[in-house]
């Protein structure tokens, strides 16, 4: 186990499994509870800053989803949106096209 927060699940699919390898990580469940209890916009502004000061090497193609920071931010975003609190179909590649201003519900 790499990181002591939460117990990865396995994922039953390829991509579940990669989401699951993705977030088992301790820096990044760190990330994810200093984000309960504040505002989406908040949650949105912390996630880009998360995601720009991550070193990663697919930054400039939004469609390329597959190195471990692009697939936790993503995944994150897609569970506000399962939430409610952003519109079904958000994604780490429509927050980038808005420059992180998607329309945030509740
Ligand atoms: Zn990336």
């Amino acid at each position: 186990m790499a990181n002591s927060i939460r117990t990865p699940r396995q994922g039953t699919t390829p991509g579940s499994r990669r989401i699951a390898q993705a977030v088992d990580d301790e820096e990044w469940q760190k990330f994810r509870l200093s984000l309960k209890g504040i505002s989406t916009r908040d949650k949105l502004n912390n996630l880009c800053e998360y995601w720009n000061q991550e070193a990663h090497n697919d930054k400039a193609d939004p469609d390329t989803v597959d190195c471990d920071v692009c697939i936790r931010v993503d995944n994150y975003i897609k569970a506000l949106c399962r939430g409610g609190q952003l519109h079904p179909g958000e994604s780490l590649r429509s927050a980038l096209i808005v420059d992180w201003n998607l329309i945030i519900k509740s």
